[in-house]
């Protein structure tokens, strides 16, 4: 179903929406993308007369109740972004009452749920290589379905808008589809939004295309690096993970963050790259620091002659020119991973030069797609969010998509 042709008049529908906000020591939101990401589907059922069931997440609670990952912070949010009030339940495995009273034009948000380990479905307390592990597995994935049902049941309809968490064959955004029939679940506004963005960097590449690839490891990032080396004519590596890189040739890499069981990994990088015909861009030079905080002493070394008692923070000025020189010209941009400590002002002027770089090829054409809370959260510092193409809400989801995976979430409606 496609939620533009939905009835919500005198319906109650349940959204899973990805609420999971970075918030401050206070409790505050200090980005509200993803909610004024939700707001078109939210306000569209409201508008045609529909109730609201919101249902996120928010951090990892890792199955148990705890109070700094209460969505109870942001209910205030919410409600001053939808401009009606928000009733809160407690206990989303609980809420039949409230549900079932809501009347067309209220809303109900539900708790947080990865309060319930269920929600994830993975077994809590037992090692994976514990011998019982299978079977608890097994006993974890039928109270997992319990659960969706138990979610699903408070509602007419299922509406999946969560892209952020739509990798994920969770409760919430998977395994409830499979109880409500297909006139009854529909992706939702900002789903199709992200799922069509993917497409229109896949479907019709425009070459070249140049991804950038930063953050702090390697490890996290090498199933996409890898498939990206068969699709992109440049790939800029940067941030932490390219000092694994500098230490796999023998370089001086100081304190820099390193992952030194991946140095084969890094060579394999390099070695794909080659035989791919990509250029690999990383930084020549680094901004380094001596203590990793904003106030440190800065001075600038070679990526691979670092003193110890320096670490590698940002990009240097001859990286940033080369990160520059890579962009231009390009006519599709993939960004995910800053270029170095970015939330410390006193480095991330190579984040902020790559921003920039991207925003210049966007202004000449490029299609620039940003993904991940931190290349958003760079955007947004450096003012450059209405310079590039879009924006995406996901950073895995995201980033598996691209790899051309289908993700469990639009699986679960389309079938
Ligand atoms: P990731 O979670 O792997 O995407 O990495 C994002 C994080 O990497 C950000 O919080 C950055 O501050 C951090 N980061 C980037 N460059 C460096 C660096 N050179 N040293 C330490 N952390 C870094």
């Amino acid at each position: 179903m496609k939620i533009s042709d939905y009835k919500f008049a005198g319906k109650k529908a349940i959204v899973r929406v990805d609420f999971n906000v970075p918030l401050d020591e206070n409790g505050k939101i200090t980005d509200d993308t993803r909610i004024r990401g939700a707001l078109p589907t939210l306000k569209y059922i409201l508008d045609n007369g529909g109730a609201l069931i919101i249902m996120s997440h928010m951090g990892k609670p890792k199955g148990k109740v705890n109070a700094k990952m209460s969505l109870s912070q942001i209910v205030d949010a919410v409600s001053a972004a939808l401009g009606v009030p928000v009733m809160f339940a407690p206990d989303c495995a609980k809420a039949h009452e409230a549900a079932t009273s809501l009347k067309a034009g209220e809303v109900l948000m539900l708790e947080n749920l990865r309060f319930y380990p269920e929600e994830e479905g993975k077994p809590v307390g037992i090692d994976k290589e514990d011998p019982a592990y299978d079977e608890a597995k097994k006993e974890m994935k039928e109270r997992q379905k319990t659960f969706a049902k138990t979610l699903a049941s408070y509602a007419d309809c299922y509406v999946m808008d969560a892209f952020g968490t739509a990798h994920r064959k969770h409760a919430s955004t998977a395994v409830i589809a499979d109880y409500f029939d297909q006139d009854n679940k529909m992706l939702g506004f900002l789903m199709e939004k992200e799922v069509a963005a993917v497409d229109a960097v896949l479907s019709d590449i425009k070459r070249p295309f140049v991804a950038v690839m930063g953050g702090s490891k390697v490890s996290s990032k090498i199933g996409i690096i890898e498939n990206l080396l068969g699709k992109v004519d440049k790939l800029i590596l940067c941030g932490g993970m390219t000092y694994t890189f500098s230490k796999a040739h023998g370089g001086e890499i100081g304190g820099s963050i390193c992952e030194n069981d991946k140095l084969d990994v890094a060579l394999g990088v390099e070695e794909l790259a080659k035989k791919n015909g990509v250029e690999l861009v990383m930084a020549p030079d680094a901004v380094c620091g001596d203590s990793f905080s904003n106030d440190a002493n800065r001075k600038v070394f070679p990526s691979d002659a670092i003193p110890a008692g320096w670490e590698g923070m940002d990009a240097g000025p001859e990286a940033q020119k080369r990160f520059a020189d890579a962009l231009r010209g390009a006519k599709t941009i993939l960004w995910n991973g800053p270029a170095g400590v970015f939330e410390f002002d006193n480095f991330c002027e190579g984040s902020r030069a790559i921003g920039n770089a991207i925003a210049e090829a966007t202004a000449n054409g490029a299609f620039s797609l940003i993904g991940g809370g931190d290349s958003v959260a760079c955007v947004n510092k450096f003012g450059l969010a209405d310079k590039v193409s879009y924006i995406s809400t996901g950073g895995g989801a995201l980033l598996e998509a691209v790899e051309g995976k289908v993700l469990p979430g639009v699986a679960a409606i389309k079938g």
